[in-house]
């Protein structure tokens, strides 16, 4: 198989019943930028049977990391669901993607907005030294629906702040917000809302966002993306769209069928 490679699974770790993440070996030839994602899958049939994931971990690590959502009879996932240390999976050997901070302009402050999976690239983005360098804030949004899908909140709370090379930058640069929509918890609400009632910004103790100082970027359910997208386009900010840097970009998290 052209353009595919097998790779053998070595962590698997579930996170409830719609959520799980798992980690790979990585060819060492494969390159990738932080925010890309690759195609992944089973050999079904005889046959590959692929879907586009953002690649959670960093492109300085050894190993590739996923998030990935379990869906109920989805002809990858509700096998996928079920790997196992040692099981093989297939990975393409070319990355792509528009969740790179070069697409935008230089700015101050780096929204990341996702729902859901939409959460995997900025994981990756978030691991990257370059992205502290170039941005003074890092503010992750993730909305979910109940507080179990509130996934990797140890790792950004705990573990990367004491991550031994970009740990320092962590502290002083990353700001995480996690909200939930259907249960109890410290925030609340969605996130299109809290945007246009202004709670976001001053939960955050952020300016209101201006178009000199403020990027974004959108990963998340095509309709987050359609809702999102109209919000900062009535407030003035412009998707960077054909080499033409702008002020936000936008992947999907997955395709509506
Ligand atoms: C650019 C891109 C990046 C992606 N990155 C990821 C990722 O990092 N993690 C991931 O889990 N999925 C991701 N997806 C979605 C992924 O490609 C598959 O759709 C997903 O793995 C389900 O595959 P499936 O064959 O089981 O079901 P499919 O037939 O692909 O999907 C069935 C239905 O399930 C729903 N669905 C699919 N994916 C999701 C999701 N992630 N969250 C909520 N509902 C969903 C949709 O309604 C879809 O129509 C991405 C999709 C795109 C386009």
């Amino acid at each position: 198989m052209a353009n595919i490679r097998t790779e053998t699974v070595t962590h698997v770790h579930h996170w409830d019943d719609n959520l799980f993440s798992f980690r790979t070996t990585r060819e060492p030839g494969l390159r990738f930028e932080n925010g890309h994602f690759l195609m992944v899958g089973l050999k079904v049939d005889n046959k590959p049977l692929m879907r586009a994931y953002s690649v959670a971990s960093a492109n300085y690590q050894d190993e590739l990391e996923f998030f990935s959502i379990k869906v109920p009879n989805g002809p990858l996932t509700s096998r996928l669901q079920h790997i196992q240390p040692g099981d093989e999976v297939l990975i393409s050997t070319k990355a792509t993607g528009t969740l790179v901070a070069e697409n935008l302009l230089d700015g101050k402050n780096l929204y990341l907005l996702s729902t859901g999976t939409g959460l995997a690239p900025f994981l990756s983005i978030i691991r990257d030294p370059a992205n502290y360098e170039k941005f003074e804030k890092i503010i992750l949004v993730h909305g979910v629906r109940t507080v179990s899908e509130l996934a990797y909140q140890d790792f950004i709370t705990q573990e990367l702040p004491q991550d031994e090379y970009i740990g320092e930058l962590v502290k002083e640069k990353l700001l995480y917000y996690p909200t939930v929509t259907r249960e109890a918890y410290t925030r609340t609400g969605r996130l299109t809302h809290l945007m246009t009632n202004g709670q976001l910004f001053a939960d955050l103790e952020m300016p209101e966002p201006n178009l000199a100082d403020d990027r974004f970027m959108l990963c998340g359910s095509p309709g987050m993306l359609k809702d999102t997208c109209a919000i900062l386009d009535d407030w003035g900010f412009k998707e960077s769209r054909a080499g033409i840097r702008n002020q936000y970009v936008i992947e999907r998290a997955f395709v509506e069928q």
